[in-house]
């Protein structure tokens, strides 16, 4: 599984990187992923937080 933002979209929340520290982190009031491949253990928490994003900026593939 992949995970990207679109950072266009996101809003700066930071609700993702409550969800899931282990996958996002903020940069200059931005969300960004610091993996492009998501690791087994973290695939929930990151379709959690694809769910939660207000402004559906997680993108996973
Ligand atoms: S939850 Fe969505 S809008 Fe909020 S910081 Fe994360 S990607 Fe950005």
């Amino acid at each position: 599984m992949k995970v990207r933002i679109d950072e266009d979209l996101c809003v700066g929340c930071g609700l993702c990187v409550n969800t899931c520290a282990d996958i996002f982190e903020m940069k200059d009031d931005k969300a960004i992923a610091k993996v492009k491949v998501v690791p087994a253990g973290s695939e929930d928490a990151v379709k959690q937080a694809k769910d939660e994003c207000p402004v559906e900026a997680i993108i996973v593939e």
